[in-house]
């Protein structure tokens, strides 16, 4: 369209955002601006994650309650989860949630409560899984309900069968889109797609897309999640590591690439991994056609890394 440097009609993209909670005064200064120059993407929704075994559980809800109350972002949704906690806990929490005006919950198991890779035991008079979790949002209402899905298979999983069998069982108790976890070879997120298409899986698959701020961190990550970072991205972006501008021009090209190869193949909505920094997202954004005169006033750090891919 002229707007991209790339050969493919990004108009109509839609574009969510996924946030986590801050820790700190510091990081909470950091989300809110992220989120404000963000805002300026109008993204489809944003979302909050909630802390491995429900930690954050109380940084979740502020800063939901902010984002709508506050910010009046009405589309944010909630991520739950059920992991570690009896069902009355859960349910407690859903009506706070509620009480905020949330209308969005991103419907999650949660990892075992020793961390990825230990053993995961449904917690005594908890919800077992996923699924119960959804099963319970939607007796509660008609609200949207996205779930989780893995192109390269959840770490747990026996094999793809498995994986996509529990799609399904979130999808048959009232689940209305899933968010990919990250991966970075389209070719695996297209033959995940056919096989759950195949499965008879209608809702909608919208790819997770981490732009890679840090290689060695995402690496790891990558590595306990069972996704994989390809050669041919860590070729790109290892021996520029100690670049900062290279290495966000680069890793900001990455990211827009991948998602101009998959609206190539028909992809439309994208999830966005934030890490609650705005740089190399606004970036992304921008590679793929939107116009910065639209938008009002960004913070300096965002103009001077827009600045930054713009001389690519
Ligand atoms: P489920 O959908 O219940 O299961 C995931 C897969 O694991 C299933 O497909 C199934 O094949 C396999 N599996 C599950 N149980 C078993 C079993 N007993 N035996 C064999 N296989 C099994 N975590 C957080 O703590 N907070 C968040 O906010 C959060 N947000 C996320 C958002 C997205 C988009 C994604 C992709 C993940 C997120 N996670 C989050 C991580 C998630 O909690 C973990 O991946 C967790 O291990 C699985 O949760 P789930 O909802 O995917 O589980």
């Amino acid at each position: 369209n002229g707007r991209t440097p790339y050969p493919v009609d990004c108009d109509g993209l839609r574009f969510s955002f996924e946030y986590f909670p801050p820790k700190n005064d510091e990081m909470e200064t950091q989300l809110f601006q992220t989120v404000t120059a963000l805002s300026v993407f109008a993204p489809a929704f944003v979302t909050v994650t909630y802390g491995a075994g429900g930690s954050t559980k109380a940084r979740s809800l502020t800063t939901v309650k902010r984002m709508i109350g506050e910010m009046e972002i009405a589309n944010t949704a909630a991520h739950l989860t059920c992991v570690g906690a009896p069902k009355a806990e859960v349910d407690a929490v859903i009506d706070e949630f509620l009480a905020c005006g949330v209308r969005h919950f991103v419907a999650l198991r949660g990892d075992p409560q020793g961390g990825i890779g230990s053993v995961y035991e449904p917690f005594p008079g908890g919800y077992e899984n996923a699924a119960a979790l959804v099963k319970a949002l939607r007796a509660r209402g008609d609200f949207e309900i996205s779930v989780s899905a893995y192109p390269e298979k959840h770490p747990e999983s026996p094999d793809v069968a498995a994986d996509i069998d529990m799609l399904k069982r979130k999808v048959d108790n009232g689940a209305t889109r899933a968010l990919t976890q990250f991966f970075f070879d389209n070719d695996d997120f297209e033959r995940y797609l056919e096989r759950v298409r195949r499965a008879g899986i209608a809702i909608p698959i919208v790819p997770g897309i981490l732009p890679i701020n840090n290689l060695t961190q995402v690496q790891k990550f990558a590595g306990l999640c069972g996704a994989r970072v390809p050669e041919s991205i860590v070729s790109r972006l290892g021996p520029i590591d100690d670049q900062p501008e290279e290495r966000f021009r680069e890793a900001a090209h990455i990211a827009a690439e991948q998602v101009a190869d998959l609206v190539r193949r028909g992809v439309s909505d994208f999830h966005l991994y934030t890490m609650n920094r705005p740089q190399l997202i606004t970036a992304v954004c921008e590679l793929m056609g939107y116009d910065p005169e639209i938008a009002p006033a960004q913070p300096a750090d965002t103009e001077r890394s827009v600045r930054a891919v713009a001389r690519a």
